[in-house]
């Protein structure tokens, strides 16, 4: 059983069918519906979803991502990283609608016959060396199910991992930088696939990112300001409501060069606010039969365009552990073991805002912009502000474009086949 039909969720599902494992999604949202803005997909992400037969789709939705750019507030270009193909990886990058993208997905696990029951809220499990007694809501009725593995994909905000550990030494983390988010129409910006960050949250940040292959007009934006002191937060709501003012106020005397950040906001229906949070990483994510899988597991800042993909590879070493052992708790060992540590170096690495600092230089030593990107930063600067993009963004090219496949040949039911 997966809590949650969020990407994680709906990836997990898809990588247990494709292993030849049953498995039933349960989802406290009444329908899943398109919500949220964009998310990219880096290549190590794409390559598994093309793998369960879904390349054609995401190439069909999303941009195929061309740079990663920072550049000023101003607009003058420090860095431009080359992403997907055109940095050598054999699958591309895409910038994409983050509830197209799950809409996607959840039809593939329609297709492939998984149950996924919306309006079923987990509340609850105990388990013995058998199996799982879940406890679930659905309306005002409470529900126990056993199950062979419970799996906790129900994001930040999780219950199962709430049950697992206890909340009060588990808090969200905020660093203090709220941001607001939207789409927008506008002309393309740069050449319409580009990933641009402009300015740094430390004092304001701008990024923009084209999401759709049908609309080239459909632009993402995400604005990120340092508005408070490192605390904890109550709660972190994807789909909590921003006000126009409140992020306009932080841009009215940005002069862009690639965008007009007032115009692109004035033309955003519904503006999303959301504090940038995490968690610190656990010495352990489950036990036993139980485990945890993307946010849920290991949520992190959203600097590093890998949430979403960490949490694609999490669902595809899950299907493969669990297929390779008939011992589902050792299955599960095996997946932490491969999954936990990288993704906790993850975490710290994003919660670090590598390349914040660079942008500050730049803004401290060329406050009215640049004409040439050396006569602000040397180039072990510029270098270093690379490597440390690369640290949180991207697998080794190589290494990834070289592995064999996850993919499992499923288990064969009718021992006369072929
Ligand atoms: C509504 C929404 C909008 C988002 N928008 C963006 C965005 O614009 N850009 C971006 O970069 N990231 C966005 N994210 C986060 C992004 O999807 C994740 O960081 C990443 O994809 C990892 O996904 P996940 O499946 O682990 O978690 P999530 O995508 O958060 O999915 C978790 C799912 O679990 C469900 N759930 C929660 N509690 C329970 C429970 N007790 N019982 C059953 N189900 C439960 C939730 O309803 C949700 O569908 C959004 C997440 C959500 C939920």
């Amino acid at each position: 059983m997966i809590v949650g039909g969020g990407i994680g969720g709906l990836g997990a599902a898809l990588s247990l069918r494709a292993a030849g494992l049953e498995c039933v999604v349960v989802e406290a949202a009444a329908a899943l519906r398109p919500l949220g803005v964009g998310i990219n997909l880096q290549p190590h992400a794409v390559r598994e979803l093309t793998e369960l037969g879904l390349g054609g789709v995401l190439a069909g939705l999303g941009v195929e991502t061309s740079f990663m750019t920072f550049a000023d507030r101003h607009g003058n270009v420090i860095l431009a990283l080359p992403r997907g193909r055109s940095a050598g990886y054999r699958w591309p990058q895409y910038s994409i609608h983050r509830g197209e993208l799950q809409m996607a997905l959840l039809a593939a696990v329609e297709a492939r016959g998984v149950p996924v029951r919306t309006g079923v809220r987990f509340e609850g499990f105990e388990q013995d060396g058998d199996g799982v007694t879940v406890t679930l809501r659905r309306g005002g009725r409470v529900l126990r199910e056993r199950v062979d593995v419970l799996v906790g994909a129900d994001g930040v905000q999780s219950a199962v991992r709430a049950r697992l550990h206890d909340p009060a030494g588990d808090p969200l983390l905020w660093g203090g930088i709220r941001m607001w988010r939207g789409v927008a129409r506008a002309d393309p910006i740069l050449d319409g696939a580009t990933v641009l960050v402009g300015g740094s949250n430390l004092a304001g940040k701008f990024v923009t990112y084209h999401i759709s292959a049908s609309d080239p007009r459909l632009v993402n934006w995400v604005a990120e300001v340092k508005v408070a002191e490192p605390g904890a937060v109550p709660e972190a709501d994807w789909s909590r409501a921003g006000r126009l003012d409140d992020v306009a106020a932080h841009f009215a005397d940005w002069k862009y060069a690639p965008a007009d950040i007032p115009a692109l906001l004035a033309a955003t229906e519904r503006i999303l606010e959301y504090p940038m949070v995490d968690r610190d990483p656990l010495p352990r994510w489950g036990e036993g039969r139980v485990t945890l899988l993307g946010d849920a597991a290991h949520p992190m800042y959203p600097v590093g365009s890998n949430g979403g993909s960490q949490a694609i590879l999490d669902a595809r070493v899950l299907a493969r552990c669990l297929a390779a052992d008939e011992d589902p708790a050792r299955a599960l060992e095996a997946y932490e073991e491969e999954r936990r540590p990288a993704t906790s170096a993850l975490v710290l690495a994003h919660r670090a805002l590598p390349i914040e600092e660079t942008i500050r230089l730049v803004t401290e030593r060329a406050p009215d912009g640049f004409h040439d990107v050396a006569d602000v930063l040397t180039e072990p600067e510029l270098a270093a502000m690379a490597a440390a993009q690369r640290r949180i963004s991207d697998a080794d090219v190589r290494a990834l474009n070289q592995r064999e496949s996850w993919s499992v040949r499923p288990a064969r039911t009718d021992p006369s086949e072929p």
